[in-house]
């Protein structure tokens, strides 16, 4: 708090003091914190060389502007900028798209960076749209600040993408950017920023239904362990992946057709149409390993694949492969793991 007191307070207009710099979207979860996508937003944005302001957006900005000073991830930070208003809190993009619009049209901003969360795919075409900019879409790699990766067709090809002049705006994919804390608590200046949206934008925020999981979130699970339609039936995926997942302290994902064939809700699907994940550990389990899948777990920095099909394509990608029928391998696992 101490540093909050000191940092300086600015209302209304934004101060510029470099010609270049780069616009760092931070992400909250429901409960106003910073979520590790936003670290990777920052870590990427670290990448494009220039300095950073961070944004910050509802009604906790200025805590979690405090939090982010405190968290010493301040390098390259020139300031944060906070718009405080619950009005954000739901990430509509209606009501996000013109602030940042705002903020980077005939400013010193060349670059805008968001995590490419549900937040980020939501809100940065409406940016582009409004801005008319082609946006520059999950890229897992900056070469140099005009040239970037992306993977294309499921993962399949890598397109380098290279934009000359104009403003630039990108979405990472987390996974590729790990977190890092790379300075001590500085003094930053916290600035705020007041916008008025348009009365009636055409969408309101009503309510929403979340599936609770008590389980480490999917995307940032060190281990996830992972079962496709092998696994039969609800009973039988929540009982088997469960233990497993219990004793490893994972998070559990599934294959689409585990989600088509009701052996689990959608929010755990991995892959193309699902999460990307790259865990430390991924366990891949009576699944075979179709693209769609390999799109969203093929950079686990280990895998370990269980199936009774020695040709099943998973075990091509495979660090380890248990050839066998997962009723019989997955209890033996939990259990000598329980031992351990
Ligand atoms: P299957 O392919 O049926 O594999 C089951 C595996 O279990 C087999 O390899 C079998 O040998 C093994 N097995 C069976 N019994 C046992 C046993 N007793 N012990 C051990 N092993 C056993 N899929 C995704 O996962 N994520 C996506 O995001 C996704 N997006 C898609 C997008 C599009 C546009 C399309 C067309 C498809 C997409 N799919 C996606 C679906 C994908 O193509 C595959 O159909 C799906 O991944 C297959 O799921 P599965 O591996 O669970 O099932």
């Amino acid at each position: 708090l101490s540093i909050l007191n000191s940092a300086r307070l600015i209302r209304g207009g934004i101060m510029s003091s470099r010609s270049v710099s780069t616009l760092t979207y931070i992400e909250l979860d429901r409960n106003g914190q910073i979520t590790s996508s936003a670290l990777s937003s920052l870590a990427a944005s670290r990448k494009l060389g220039d300095s950073i302001d961070a944004l910050i957006l509802g009604a906790n900005a200025m805590k979690a502007a405090s939090d982010l000073i405190s968290s010493g991830n301040t390098n390259n930070l020139e300031k944060i900028i906070v718009a405080e208003s619950p009005i954000y809190d739901h990430t509509l993009p209606e009501y996000i798209s013109p602030l940042i619009c705002e903020l980077m049209k005939g400013s010193k901003y060349s670059s805008f960076v968001m995590a490419s969360t549900e937040i980020g795919k939501n809100v940065l075409p409406r940016i582009g749209a409004l801005m008319n900019t082609q946006p520059i879409c999950d890229i897992t790699m900056i070469h140099n600040k005009d040239t970037f990766e992306r993977p294309i067709y499921a993962g399949n090809v890598l397109a380098t993408i290279k934009k000359d002049g104009g403003k630039k705006l990108i979405t990472i994919r987390a996974s590729s950017f790990p977190p890092v804390v790379e300075g001590t608590p500085e003094r930053i200046p916290i600035e705020k920023y007041s916008y008025t949206p348009e009365k009636d934008v055409g969408i309101r925020w009503d309510a929403e239904n979340l599936v609770t999981n008590k389980r480490p979130d999917l995307a940032s699970a060190k281990i996830v362990v992972s079962g496709g339609r092998a696994l039969k039936d609800k009973k039988t995926f929540d009982g088997l992946l469960g233990s497993l997942a219990d004793v490893l302290h994972a998070g559990i994902g599934s294959t689409r057709a585990a989600v088509d064939s009701g052996l689990c809700d959608n929010s755990l699907q991995v892959g193309q149409t699902g999460k990307i994940v790259a865990p430390d550990l991924y366990f891949a389990i009576g699944l075979s390993g179709a693209i769609q899948h390999l799109a969203g777990m093929k950079n686990s920095k280990v895998i370990v694949a269980i199936n009774n099909d020695a040709d099943a394509p998973i075990f091509q990608i495979a660090d380890y492969s248990l050839e066998g029928d997962l009723f019989e391998v997955v209890p033996e696992l939990t259990k000598k793991l329980k031992l351990m």
